[in-house]
């Protein structure tokens, strides 16, 4: 293999550029990025650089250093696969030949109905001009109330914008965390100001405002729409590759051609922990994952199999969670929600599969041991926030 080409230039593409390179792979590695800056750091968009705290997010890559020839502000249209092997992929003015091909083209944020100005949170452009706006007496109207919602709310209202946030559901972070644990965050809306509208659905957005599902109208100056994303394929349909709300993937994460493998957001991979197919939008999962395609890419045979890690800073808690909880039977409270350091744990056939702490950072750390190692934990030892969770697994 001497030709790699690595799709989409943010945390899971640079990462990959430095694993292949760590691993002694000598060939020419082709980074394509459909934006015009090099990669950086997503999570503080939502965060400090709304507050004014942060500039810029770089992660600060030597891309020459790496001897990656970069390729910001091209958007690949289309990928060919070879005969056997290898291909080509296509962008608005050249193609590129590879005999490795990276996905690492992330998710983009869906939209809601209507000819109203909708602004999104993904890109550094995008929270650089949501910043500006950010003004006391603002109407800002935020459609979603999952976590970046959350964050964009907590920014807002911290410099005096007049903020509404519109869910479909019945809690905040409902499709995150469901709507027992979800709803324990509701009452931090209302301390911070927030008018959050729970049950209620957006029909459009309209140039002013939103027309509210079932009637009604919500008078706004700006409406960021943050209602989730869906993995950046499009340019992958007809190529032959395998699509299953993402790039399918194996546990190696290599997708359905030859030599080709997907990371980040935009990977659908087999997890052997939780015996399924999924797909994270997590930092933490961008970060490794290409430790594990850049080995199999060069040759090996490793297995991606995280306990995943994901946090959110919202209205001044730090919440962290890990795990995935699908297919859990059993909820433990570990302290008091209402309080300011509390945690929940999700437990499957009485085993601990995912954890969410709020302000109780050691329960994360222990509890991502602890979910790992697969031991049977003890329900009641676990409800006690006195005894730590590394305790709690094996008796
Ligand atoms: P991305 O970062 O999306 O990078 C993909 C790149 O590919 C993009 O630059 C895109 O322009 C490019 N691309 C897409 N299509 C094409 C194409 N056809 N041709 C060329 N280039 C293309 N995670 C946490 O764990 N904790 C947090 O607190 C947290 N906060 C977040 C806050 C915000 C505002 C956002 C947006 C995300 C946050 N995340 C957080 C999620 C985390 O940032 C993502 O999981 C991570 O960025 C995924 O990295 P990625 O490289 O897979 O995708």
């Amino acid at each position: 293999m001497d030709r790699i080409v690595i799709v989409g230039a943010g945390l899971a593409g640079l990462r990959t550029v430095e694993e292949l390179r760590a691993r002694g792979y000598p060939g020419e590695i082709t980074l394509i990025g459909a934006e015009q800056r090099p990669p950086y750091d997503r999570p503080p968009l939502s965060k400090k650089v709304l507050t004014g705290d942060l500039d810029e997010t770089s992660l600060r890559a030597d891309l020459a250093a790496l001897r990656a020839g970069f390729r910001p502000g091209e958007l690949v249209t289309g990928l060919e696969l070879g005969d056997g092997s290898g291909g080509v992929v296509r962008t608005d003015g050249t193609e590129y030949r590879w005999d490795g091909l990276v996905i690492a083209t992330g998710a983009t944020p869906v939209l809601l109905p209507g000819d109203g100005r909708q602004r999104v949170l993904r890109t550094l452009d995008d929270a650089l001009e949501l910043r500006a706006l950010l003004k006391p007496g603002l109407r800002l109207t935020v459609a979603g109330a999952g976590w970046i919602g959350a964050e964009l709310a907590t920014a807002a209202a911290g410099l005096g914008a007049d903020v509404t946030v519109l869910d479909l559901a019945a809690t905040p972070l409902a499709a995150a965390v469901g709507p027992e644990v979800g709803a324990h965050t509701a009452a931090w809306y209302a301390a911070a100001g927030v008018d959050l509208r729970l049950n209620q659905g957006v029909e459009a957005v309209r140039p002013g405002g939103v027309a509210l599902a079932g009637g009604g109208w919500l008078d706004a100056d700006e409406v960021v729409t943050a209602v989730g994303v869906r993995p950046a394929v499009s340019w992958l349909d007809g190529s032959g590759i395998a699509l299953e709300r993402g790039v399918a993937t194996d546990e190696h994460l290599r997708a359905s051609a030859p030599g080709v493998y997907a990371v980040g957001d935009c990977a659908s991979f087999v997890s052997r922990r939780y015996g399924r197919r999924l797909r994270f939008e997590h930092w933490d999962v961008a970060l490794h994952a290409p430790e594990v395609a850049a080995a199999n890419l060069l040759g090996g045979g490793e297995v991606y199999d995280p306990v995943p890690y994901f946090w959110s800073e919202q209205f001044g808690r730090m919440l962290q969670y890990a795990g995935y909880h699908g297919g859990a039977d059993q909820l433990v409270w570990r302290g008091d929600p209402a309080g300011a350091a509390w945690s929940v744990g999700w437990l499957a056939a009485g085993k601990l599969v995912a954890l969410l702490a709020t302000g109780r950072p050691r329960d994360l750390v222990q509890s991502r041991r602890v979910i790992a190692s697969g031991a049977p934990v003890d329900a009641a030892r676990l409800a006690d926030p006195a005894v730590p969770i590394r305790d709690v697994a094996g008796r």
